[in-house]
């Protein structure tokens, strides 16, 4: 993990991913339990499957704190899974793959946290937003933002 972590950070492109006021404020409101079953919820439906639908552009940019972590850790689609984490593509990822994934978005998004939770003012209330809905086919993931 440690090995991971060095090598992300030394890559302008994934250092630049940043949780925005919006991720922060879901993180907080719905607590790191929920979001690691988010987590895993996104990975068994968005990556696991040997041909996952939409593989390269399955991760939006921003509306979901672990977007942004799959973003910032390259763990967006099967092509950075393959390049960065060693998981070769064409095959279904099991159960203890999908967990290490898991694993390497929740310790990315404590490390974020950390900091934001110093920089956060207590005037800001927590949004609400509506839970992100499920990937279907036909619909341009990319496109969608989750916050409109
Ligand atoms: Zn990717």
């Amino acid at each position: 993990m440690r090995a991971l972590f060095a090598r992300l950070a030394q890559s302008d492109f994934r250092r630049r991913f940043r949780l925005g006021p919006k991720e922060w404020d879901y993180l907080c409101e719905k607590g790191s339990e929920l979001i690691r079953r988010h987590a895993a919820d996104f990975i068994a439906a968005r990556l696991a499957p040997a041909e996952p639908p939409h593989d390269g552009k399955q991760t939006p940019m921003r509306g979901h704190p672990v977007f942004i972590a799959q973003h910032a850790t390259a763990t967006c689609c099967r092509g950075c899974l393959a390049k960065w984490h060693g998981l070769p593509r064409g095959r279904p990822l099991d159960a203890a793959e999908q967990a290490r994934v898991v694993e390497v978005l929740m310790h990315w998004l404590e490390q974020q946290a950390a900091p934001l939770a110093r920089r956060r003012s207590a005037a800001s209330p927590a949004r609400k937003l509506a839970k992100p809905k499920p990937l279907t086919s036909g619909s341009d993931p990319v496109q969608r933002d989750l916050f409109d």
